[in-house]
């Protein structure tokens, strides 16, 4: 049997530490869902990490299964990367001139997701789809904006209203601070409903830029597009003349080698007419892009009228991590990250159904997310019906035994290449006990 650490619920470095960051960071974190506000408890401060586990300051370690919301698809510390990342700092940290590895992950990323002409490189994905929106917004010369219900695009003023995750979290529809003139050109539907896209379209199709949608959401849970959704968005886009903006920060290069577009593929009617991405092709550093159809994409400056820029835009270190990250993404890894997905559902469900607590499990690729509900879950107001109280108790008895979850019910869970047999056997082991306290 595989023997488990019993971790005390308190954390006296962790602790420590938080009191510490509080005094001089808001809530004591730099990202809201890092607080543990929805699973209460002190966040643990992490030491180091290597391959899928993470070393907390107090001397417990943890399997990964958030691997930073989602960048460390080979694992920490991964060799070619570090390796990779090592050279790069050899040689500079930051030119503010072009170099060569932009070219290089420029054209990985073009070679994996065939749509995408031409990408442009910034730091976060919240920058790719600010980028991406202004860009459509000059492109089409229109304002108006539509976005689904639970999606997440990072803290885009225009994209905030009925955002997922942390925002899910903690219940805000909206953020304090968000202009109402910024907000009011955005129109939040529900995900997953065509008919409501249509009558969308039929009321202000002339001034709507652009639908905006994350390729198969994950940031309500896990909730793929229904057969036909892609579609209709596809179809409305073209039919009034507005771009569709496909969001794969969270799905590019970990649902396959091509993100969701490799899973889905196009539609009737064609791809979408910009993508983004971020989180993998980083690497763990600081490097997203946007990209997409030619003509489109030379609207922005300096050969076209929308201005976009950044100091470390195309930084050689973060460049380096991603383009080492996407060579390092074989099929093997994918087969590896479907095995050890698999395992793990597999596990969490026996375990809860044996002890009668309602769930289900959603997927998309080798991605998913598990519900505290019956399902299934199509929409936002769906995920929103689940029993936090009991993931909180699920969350804290696995993590007194050593495996580190996403601290929210409506995050998927990562899972790395690097988790190994005996990874996934502690996570196993874990889940009879996190499930009898669920219960
Ligand atoms: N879009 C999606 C789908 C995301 O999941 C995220 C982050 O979780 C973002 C955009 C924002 O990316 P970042 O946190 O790098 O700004």
């Amino acid at each position: 049997a595989t023997s488990l650490p019993s971790y005390p619920l308190d954390a006296p470095a962790s602790e420590a530490m938080f009191a510490r960051a509080s005094a001089v960071i808001p809530g004591g974190v730099n990202s809201p869902v890092r607080a543990f506000r929805s699973v209460g408890g002190t966040p643990r401060f992490m030491a180091s990490a290597r391959g899928p586990y993470l070393m907390d300051v107090d001397g417990r370690e943890y399997v990964d299964l958030v691997c930073s919301w989602g960048p460390m698809i080979l694992g920490h510390q991964h060799p070619a990367v570090l390796e990779a990342v090592r050279d790069a700092a050899t040689k500079g940290f930051s030119y503010g001139t072009p170099s060569e590895n932009e070219v290089l992950l420029a054209e990985a990323i073009v070679n994996r997701v065939e749509p995408v002409e031409q990408v442009r490189l910034v730091s976060s994905g919240t920058e790719a789809t600010m980028s991406a929106l202004r860009l459509a917004r000059g492109f089409t010369g229109r304002s108006a904006v539509v976005k689904f219900a639970g999606c997440y695009h990072g803290h885009v003023d225009a994209l905030l209203a009925h955002a997922g995750s942390g925002v899910a979290t903690f219940a805000l529809p909206d953020s304090a601070g968000v202009p109402a003139s910024s907000a009011g050109e955005t129109i939040v539907l529900p995900y997953n409903d065509s008919r409501a896209l249509e009558e969308a379209f039929r009321e202000r199709g002339d001034q709507i830029a652009a639908v905006i949608t994350e390729a198969a959401p994950g940031n309500m849970g896990m909730v793929p597009p229904a057969p036909g959704f892609t579609a209709a968005i596809r179809r409305l886009t073209r039919e009034h003349g507005a771009l569709m903006i496909t969001d794969e920060v969270m799905t590019g290069f970990r649902a396959s080698m091509s993100g969701w577009y490799g899973v889905e593929g196009p539609t009737e009617l064609g791809a979408p007419d910009l993508f983004t991405f971020g989180k993998v092709m980083g690497g763990g550093f600081p490097a997203a892009a946007f990209g997409g159809r030619r003509d489109v994409m030379e609207h922005l400056a300096p050969a076209g009228p929308v201005y976009q820029a950044g100091t470390l835009s195309g930084n050689p270190v973060a460049t380096a991590a991603g383009l080492a990250t996407l060579r390092g993404c074989t099929p093997a890894v994918y087969d590896r990250l479907e095995t050890v997905a698999r395992a793990v559902a597999d596990g969490v469900s026996a375990e809860l159904a044996a002890a009668g607590v309602a769930h289900t499990i959603q997927w998309a690729g080798s991605m998913f997310s598990v519900f505290f509900r019956e399902g299934p879950v199509l929409s936002y107001a769906d995920a929103q019906q689940q029993d936090t109280a009991a993931f909180g108790r699920f969350f804290h008895a696995m993590l007194s035994q050593g495996v580190h979850l996403p601290p929210s019910a409506y995050e998927c869970w990562f899972v790395s290449a690097a988790h190994d047999d005996l990874a996934v056997d502690r996570v196993l082991a874990a889940l009879p006990a996190a499930a009898r306290a669920a219960a």
